[in-house]
């Protein structure tokens, strides 16, 4: 569970809440709480039923198959020359990368967007265009260079305008109180990731002040396994995995330490001290957000970060002298 916000209820209530039975993980502002995992089973509707199993492998076989032939489709066409400017305005990241890189990330921009549902909630109107593009293009930059699907887990984006409150995982999920702590940031397992639209834009446009919500947010799902989010990525070699564990716990045991000694600032936030799910999270975003001073003060995070997600962001910053002032008052080992 997260501890109490410092600021009074402001968001209003969402209207939507998710699903009951999920566990989640949440970034607040620049905080993160993994929350603890809720008691209540999947509803039986959703458990698979053995005599349907057969009929199950075919049907997915042909939808397999459909979902290729749809994406093959819809990458023929163009990328729309209008969604150019939202990826150049708010996309810090996009004029950075190669060109190669750049239309990679246009083709999982365009299935993203395509096969995900959008949903408007908190009192905005509706997802435009900008909105879908600019998110989906920092999720893109995780399965730039890794195939990995494109987040099969996650059926749905929801866009709130801004900060927003959730239910409390773990508490009575059919009840009507919200979490007092606002969230910029939401992931659900095999349910929705959520946004606020403001934060979302904010750090898109400054990826060098070293966060990202949507970064992190994607990380979750990818990190999630049976509900579970662990900070163990399937790095798919054993002896990577093996010393991803020692890496991970070494760094993540100092970090806590750091934080229970109350040395301010740390590298990582206070929140990826909750966990391994958050740690990595919060790695994650520091590897695509800040990637110099990263492999500077965690060199093996670097390279096991590099190993999974087969990119190099140290390539997309090297015409900056440095990373900043800003980055001093984050850097505390
Ligand atoms: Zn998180």
């Amino acid at each position: 569970m997260g501890t109490e916000s410092p600021y009074p209820r402001r968001s209003p209530p969402s209207d939507h809440p998710p699903p009951a039975g999920l566990r989640l993980s949440q970034k607040q502002g620049r905080n993160r709480v993994q929350a603890t995992p809720s008691d209540h089973p999947p509803p039986a509707r959703f458990r698979p039923q053995r005599r349907r199993m057969l009929g199950t492998y075919n049907s997915g076989m042909f939808l397999s198959w459909f979902r290729q032939r749809r994406r093959q489709k819809l990458l023929a066409e163009p990328f729309p020359p209008w969604w150019l400017p939202h990826l150049e305005r708010n996309v810090g990241h996009y004029p950075r990368l190669a060109a190669a890189e750049q239309a990679r990330l246009r083709d999982i921009i365009r299935i993203l967007i395509a096969e995900k549902q959008w949903l408007a909630r908190g009192g905005l109107l509706s997802v435009t265009e900008e909105m879908m593009v600019t998110i989906a293009a920092q999720a893109a930059l995780l399965l730039l260079g890794a195939e990995r699907g494109y987040f099969p887990r996650v059926k749905r984006v929801v866009v709130f305008p801004t900060e927003f409150r959730t239910p409390v995982a773990g508490d009575d999920w059919e009840d009507d109180f919200l979490s007092d702590i606002p969230h910029a940031g939401q992931a659900v397992d095999r349910g929705p990731v959520l946004l606020a639209w403001d934060e979302v834009l904010h750090e898109g446009r400054n990826p060098q002040a070293g966060f990202n919500v949507v970064v992190h947010e994607f990380a979750h799902q990818l990190d999630f396994v049976e509900g579970l989010a662990l900070g163990t990525p399937h790095l798919g070699q054993r002896d990577l995995e093996t010393r991803w564990k020692y890496v991970l716990a070494v760094a993540f045991a100092d970090h806590r330490r750091a934080i229970r000694q109350q040395h301010e600032p740390t590298f990582f936030t206070p929140y990826a001290a909750e966990n391994e799910a958050e740690f990595f999270a919060d790695a994650t975003e520091a590897f695509y957000c800040r990637p110099g001073d990263l492999k500077k003060l965690y060199p093996a995070i670097y390279e096991l970060l590099a190993a999974y997600y087969r990119v190099d962001p140290l390539t997309w910053w090297s015409d900056q002298s440095g990373e900043g002032e800003e980055n001093a008052e984050r850097i505390r080992v």
